[in-house]
């Protein structure tokens, strides 16, 4: 059997050594990196990434991996050289000072968005926002494929599943929550949250943190837990899995449901097998399969009773004055509570689906010139009461809440309910593979979710695609069914419809 040529192999280094670097810069940048380093901070990311991009579209690189593909090559490195080909011809369509300048423009956009969020004025990041839907238009336009922009853009994070796919899937899943969600509205027992609120020092939230994300099997030796205002997580490598979450004293359930939905994240980072470290393979396959990782561990795993039981007393222990008092019962309908609200990554488990759904059809509807970006947050009130029941007061808490469009990121937003369907088809796999699903997760016996987590879908980072890791799981295509028995069962049974 041949092997690469070593000038490939080093290449395929430096590019893989340069996404790491900028990865570690981009992390400070967001988490506890000095203030005042910011400026000199973006302009080692511009030449780094231009210095990358030259290396990633290198002609010459290209032309010895088509060559390289001609020979008998091993399975690694078929699909390493392959994945470094596509990117080659993904990147080079676009001239390199379009690639500059818009970077540019989304790195102004994005504070100017962090200004209008501020000063709840939507007008300061419109003409931003237009340009960032042209630009993008104008890209995809580049490319012959026989695809939508807007389709080329959910491609990218979720090959395969698009609007064709999209519309009838949302649809069925808004028939089924609007209807589930007026009973829960109507029902007789309504939980008593307030407690969920009262002040829980910041310290002790991190701690208590701490101790969810041991509980799941989270490497602290393999990665980094940081504070920040937008929580994220990222995979440096298979050894530096880091993760960053937002407090506020006043919301204890915020943090603790976002370490462990960043935990789920990392959790994936941290099993991609090391051999796959610098061949561009070693991350995870789609954004939807990534997200339905982070979504099991946090609200299929991290908001399921058994779970609780378990974790309870960290809550009397890092909380005593508020917590003495309540009990699980309590805790545990208050956890699960639904009620519709304007913040997405606030929302409970029926209502969050609608929040994507809401983004999906304004950003279809922004892509293909139905609406203007002038009528977007009318738009988006018109939405929210139509589908929630509840109004906006203001931009800040309606359009201007997530950063992902100010930042050039449209087509991103499915993913998050694309992963939600997912954890649901993948918790049912699990409970065909494990007929006491629920006593693991009571007995606390979590290790064994993430073995097997492990064995059917984190070691093979990008060696298989989403579609082969789910059908090699006998499931054959995305289904929204399994989501809607998981919510419909769950929430009747805590409401007592
Ligand atoms: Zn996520």
């Amino acid at each position: 059997m041949a092997t690469i040529n070593i000038d490939i192999l080093e290449q395929i280094q430096i590019i893989e050594h340069y996404k790491q670097t900028l990865a570690i810069l981009s992390w400070d940048a967001k988490t506890k990196g000095p203030k005042n380093a910011r400026s000199q901070n973006a302009k080692i990311q511009g030449t780094l990434t231009k210095e990358l991009y030259s290396k990633q579209t290198d002609k010459k690189f290209a032309r010895n991996i088509e060559r390289s593909l001609e020979k008998d090559l091993s399975e690694l490195e078929r699909k390493q050289l392959e994945f470094h080909l596509k990117e080659y011809k993904r990147l080079s369509i676009i001239p390199v000072e379009d690639v500059h300048q818009f970077s540019v423009i989304k790195a102004a956009a994005h504070g100017n968005w962090s200004e209008a969020k501020k000063q709840n004025n939507f007008k300061l990041v419109e003409n931003d926002l237009q340009i960032l839907i042209d630009t993008k238009k104008r890209f995809a336009s580049l490319s012959n494929r026989n695809l939508s922009e807007y389709d080329q853009l959910l491609d990218e994070y979720e090959p395969g599943v698009l609007t064709g796919t999209l519309d009838n899937m949302f649809d069925q899943v808004k028939q089924a929550i609007f209807p589930l969600l007026n009973s829960i509205r109507n029902a007789s027992i309504q939980p008593d949250s307030s407690f969920l609120s009262a002040p829980f020092l910041i310290d002790n939230q991190i701690k208590l943190g701490k101790k969810l994300l041991n509980s799941i099997g989270y490497q602290f030796e393999s990665g980094e837990v940081s504070e920040t205002m937008h929580p994220f997580s990222t995979g440096i490598h298979t050894h530096d899995a880091r993760l960053a979450v937002r407090f506020e004293e006043n919301n204890i359930k915020l943090s603790s449901l976002m370490f462990l939905h960043e935990g789920g994240h990392s959790l994936y980072n941290q099993q991609i097998s090391k051999r796959l470290d610098t061949t561009g393979l070693g991350v995870y396959t789609s954004m939807g399969l990534h997200e339905s990782q982070s979504i099991f561990w946090e609200k299929v795993i991290g908001k399921h009773e058994g779970f609780w039981k378990n974790h309870f007393h960290l809550l009397r222990e890092f909380g005593p004055s508020i917590y003495k008092d309540i009990s699980f019962d309590q805790f545990y309908f208050a956890l699960n509570e639904v009620k519709p609200s304007f913040i997405r990554y606030e929302s409970d488990d029926v209502t969050y689906p609608l929040h994507i759904i809401i983004r999906y059809e304004l950003e279809k509807e922004l892509f293909s010139g139905n609406l203007k970006v002038t009528d977007l947050p009318d738009a988006w009130n018109e939405k929210y009461d139509n589908y929630l029941g509840i109004r906006p007061r203001t931009d800040s808490e309606g359009v201007l809440q997530d950063g992902h469009w100010y930042g050039g990121a449209f087509g991103y937003f499915p993913s998050y309910l694309i992963g939600f369907i997912y954890a649901a088809q993948i918790r049912q796999v699990l409970m065909r593979e494990f007929r006491n699903f629920d006593d693991l997760i009571n007995d606390g016996k979590l290790s064994i979710f993430l073995e097997w987590q492990k064995e059917h879908i984190h070691r093979f980072g990008k060696l298989k695609t989403s579609k082969e890791i789910l059908g090699d799981l006998a499931i054959e295509k995305i289904n929204e069914e399994p989501l809607i028995q998981y919510l419909t069962e769950k929430y009747k049974k805590l409401y007592k419809l």
